[in-house]
């Protein structure tokens, strides 16, 4: 099964992904976390990848088309996997179109998150990470703060904003989203497999329930 995580930044595709990841028994990919990976290895492809995340920029196709590529070829994925953070850009979505055409792979489900453009920015800025990279879990200060302070509840390591989700960054971030990514899931629209939900704070729909509403849509 292969399942498309569309949604702008912080829109909560991570979260949802994680939990349709143990569901399915299907790895989660999010390109976003293995570029932060290459930029930690001190790699050249973090160094290049890091020009751009930095500035709150998109990767470019050929790089990010590649990662994917090589990533697609590791024997955990044979059975499915769930795409966070890729395609963001037409351009991306038609070059996986062929790379699982080449693997006898298709897409099953497009999921795009859809927030209110005026919780948006609010959710970036408030986004605070675990520096403990096995562990890397997600809070929100208002939406779903640690119980204490600045430590993860997981495993106590300090959290910490990350750098592009700093204001004048995330402002940048969201209309590179509106230009490239948005457009995405038009494209998606032709081919029958997109299903867009609400994960919105101002109504109340938490990621849980949008997971287990995916899950009965699949069931169906
Ligand atoms: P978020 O969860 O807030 O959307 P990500 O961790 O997915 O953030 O992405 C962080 C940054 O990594 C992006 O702003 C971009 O610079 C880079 N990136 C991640 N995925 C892609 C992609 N598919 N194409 C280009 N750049 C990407
Ligand atoms: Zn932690």
């Amino acid at each position: 099964m292969v399942i498309i995580m569309l949604g702008a930044p912080a829109s909560g595709k991570g979260s949802v992904a994680e939990i349709l990841s143990k569901e399915f028994g299907i790895p989660q990919v999010s390109t976003g976390d293995i570029f932060r990976k290459y930029i930690s290895n001190g790699s050249e492809i973090g160094k290049k990848a890091n020009e751009y995340m930095t500035k709150g920029e998109l990767v470019p196709d050929e790089v990010t088309v590649q990662i994917v590529a090589s990533r697609l070829e590791e024997p955990d994925v044979e059975n499915g996997l769930i795409l966070d953070g890729f395609p963001r850009t037409v351009n991306q979505a038609k070059a996986l179109d062929e790379l699982l055409a080449k693997k006898g792979k298709k897409i099953d489900l497009v999921i795009n998150l859809e927030v209110p453009e005026e919780e948006l920015l609010d959710r970036i800025t408030t986004r605070r990470i675990c520096t403990n990279k096995e562990c890397k879990a997600v809070y929100n200060l208002k939406l779903h703060p640690s119980k204490v302070e600045g430590i993860c509840d997981k495993c106590g390591s300090t959290l910490e904003q990350r750098d592009d989700d700093k204001l004048e960054k995330a402002k940048n971030r969201l209309i590179v989203y509106h230009r490239e990514t948005a457009p995405v899931a038009d494209y998606y629209k032709d081919t029958g497999a997109l299903y867009s939900t609400t994960l919105s704070v101002s109504i109340n729909r938490m990621k849980d329930e949008v997971a287990h509403d995916v899950i009965e849509y699949l069931k169906k």
